[in-house]
């Protein structure tokens, strides 16, 4: 088993407010889930590390 990641951020929730961790390896425009109300947030920057609601895009 690997450590656990040193690296790993927060960031509130723009929806709840709530801090949302976002693992050292997460990439930019990655979505995570907010574990509180479940909502998609799009990673849109890492500094500050910045969550935003994501919008997906149906056609
Ligand atoms: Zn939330």
């Amino acid at each position: 088993m690997d450590p656990a990641p040193s690296a790993v951020s927060a960031a509130p929730c723009p929806d709840c407010g709530s801090e949302v961790a976002v693992p050292g390896d997460t990439t930019l425009g990655e979505v995570v889930e907010c574990p509180e109300c479940g909502v998609p947030l799009e990673v849109v920057a890492f500094t500050p590390l910045t969550l935003a609601p994501f919008d997906e895009e149906e056609k």
